[in-house]
C-alpha cells in the first residue's frame, strides 16, 4: 500500500541529516555536560553548538534561550513564568480563542490563582481585530500571548504589530511560534517579542526537545526547580542528543527555508485547486494569503470528517481533523467554531499539512482517490440527497 503523510503539523519525520547529527550523543559522547572531566566535554560542546544554531534561526543570543522538553512546556513556562513574576503588577492575560491547548489550558489553570484571561475573537478568515486587542488592555494586563501561526488552519497573525501594541503599553508579549518555525522567518528582533516558543518535532527533529526564547531582562519564575542548568531557569540535565538535533534542524531550516516554502506553496496550490475542480460543496478555511505555505484546511459539506479520515487512511493517506475524540463524543474544532463555521462544517473538515518530503505525485494520488470517497460518503447522507 502507498503511504502518504499529510500530517506534518502534528509531527514531522526526522530529517536524516538531523538523525546523523544526534547519533554521536547517544553513542560515544554520552557524558553529562555539567561534568568538568573528559566525559562531559564533548557533550558540553554539543549543547553550546546546538544553542548557537537555534539562536541563529531566532536571531538572539545564547543567554536568551532555554531548552525545554516540548512546545507545551515552553508555552507553560512562558505564561506561568510571567504571570507569577508579575503578579504584583496585575492579574490579567490576553490571548485568542484559537490558540493551541498548551496555551488555552495554561491560561485556564491560572484562574485558580486569581488570574483572569480575555480570549480574543477571530473573523471568518481566522484573523484578529487589533482594535479589540487594544480595547481589551487594562491597567492590570501583564501578558499578551498570541500564536504566530495556527496549527489547524495555518493562518498567520501580525506578530510585529501586536508586539508594538504590547510594548507601547509596557506589557510582556509571548508568541507560540511552534508552527511558524522553519516555514516563515522567525527573527525575534524584527518581530519585537519578549518570549517565543518553538518545538523540535514540528521541525524535522525528534520529540522531546524544544526551546523558549526569553529576551534579555525579562524575569521569569522557573517551572522546574533544580540545578544550575540553563542559568538556573530550568533544572534538569540537558537533552544533549536532542539539542544537537534541534540545532541541526534549525541550521537546515535557515539554509532551505526559501526553497522549501516555495515547494510547499506550489504543492498546496495544486491540492486546493485540484480539490475545488473535482469535489463540489467544499470550503477552504483560513485567509487565502495570510497563511503558512503548507497547510490546507478543507470543509467537505455533507461529510463527516472522521469517517473521511478513516477512508483516506485505508488508502494509505494520513491527514487529520481538528476534532478531539473525547470519551466517544466528537467535539468540533474550537478554531473552526471561532471562525464562525457551523458544527456540521467543522465536523466535515480535514487538515492536510504538507512537509518537505511530499511530492506532486502525492498530491495527484490524493486528487485521484478523493472524489469517489466523498461521493460514496455523500451518497449515504440524507441531507445531501435533499441538497442536490
Ligand atoms: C504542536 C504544537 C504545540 C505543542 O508542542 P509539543 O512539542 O507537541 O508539546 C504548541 N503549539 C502549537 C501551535 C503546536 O502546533
Amino acid at each position: 500500500m502507498k503511504k502518504i503523510y499529510f500530517d506534518n503539523n502534528a509531527t514531522t519525520p526526522i530529517d536524516p541529516e538531523v538523525f546523523d547529527a544526534m547519533m554521536p550523543y547517544l553513542k560515544e559522547e554520552w557524558g553529562n555536560p555539567s561534568s568538568i572531566h573528559w566525559a562531559g566535554r564533548g557533550a558540553r560542546k554539543a549543547v553550546e553548538e546546538g544553542r548557537e544554531a537555534v539562536c541563529k534561526l531566532l536571531n538572539c543570543t545564547g543567554l536568551e534561550l532555554i531548552f525545554t522538553s516540548s512546545g507545551s512546556e515552553g508555552d507553560n513556562h512562558a505564561i506561568k513564568g510571567i504571570a507569577y513574576a508579575k503578579k504584583d503588577k496585575g492579574n490579567h492575560i490576553i490571548t485568542t480563542k484559537v490558540e493551541h491547548p498548551a496555551v488555552l489550558n495554561t491560561c485556564k489553570a491560572l484562574a485558580k490563582d486569581g488570574f483572569e484571561t480575555t480570549y480574543l475573537d477571530v473573523d471568518g478568515d481566522g484573523l484578529l481585530n487589533l482594535d479589540q486587542l487594544k480595547s481589551a488592555i487594562t491597567p492590570k494586563t501583564i501578558l499578551i500571548t498570541v500564536m504566530y501561526a495556527n496549527n489547524e488552519t495555518g493562518v498567520v497573525f501580525p506578530i510585529k504589530e501586536i508586539g508594538e501594541i504590547a510594548k507601547g503599553r509596557g506589557i510582556t508579549f509571548h508568541t507560540d511560534a511552534v508552527q511558524a518555525a522553519g516555514k516563515i522567518p522567525l527573527d525575534v528582533q524584527k518581530l519585537g517579542v519578549d518570549l517565543l516558543t518553538i518545538s523540535g518535532h514540528k521541525l524535522y527533529a525528534p520529540k522531546g526537545i524544544a526551546a523558549l526564547f526569553v529576551k534579555r531582562g525579562v524575569r521569569l519564575v522557573p517551572l522546574i526547580h533544580g540545578g544550575h542548568h540553563e542559568r538556573n531557569r530550568r533544572g534538569g540535565t540537558e537533552n544533549v542528543a536532542g539539542i544537537a538535533a534541534i540545532g541541526k534542524a534549525a541550521a537546515i531550516a535557515m539554509r532551505d527555508m526559501d526553497k522549501e516554502a516555495a515547494h510547499l506553496a506550489s504543492l498546496r496550490a495544486r491540492l486546493e485547486k485540484g480539490l475545488a475542480e473535482r469535489v463540489p460543496h467544499i470550503k477552504i478555511n483560513g485567509h487565502p494569503e495570510k497563511r503558512l505555505p503548507n497547510t490546507a484546511n478543507v470543509s467537505f459539506e455533507f461529510v463527516e470528517g472522521e469517517s473521511l479520515l478513516l477512508n483516506l487512511d485505508m488508502k494509505g493517506v494520513a491527514a487529520s481533523s481538528g476534532s478531539a475524540c473525547t470519551s466517544g463524543s466528537l467535539e468540533p474544532s474550537h478554531v473552526l467554531l471561532a471562525m464562525g463555521l457551523t458544527h456540521e462544517m467543522s465536523h466535515g473538515s480535514v487538515r492536510f499539512s504538507l512537509g518537505k518530503m511530499n511530492t506532486a505525485e502525492d498530491i495527484d494520488y490524493l486528487l485521484e482517490i478523493m472524489p469517489p470517497i466523498v461521493e460514496r460518503m455523500r451518497g449515504m447522507s440524507p441531507l445531501y440527497a435533499g441538497a442536490k
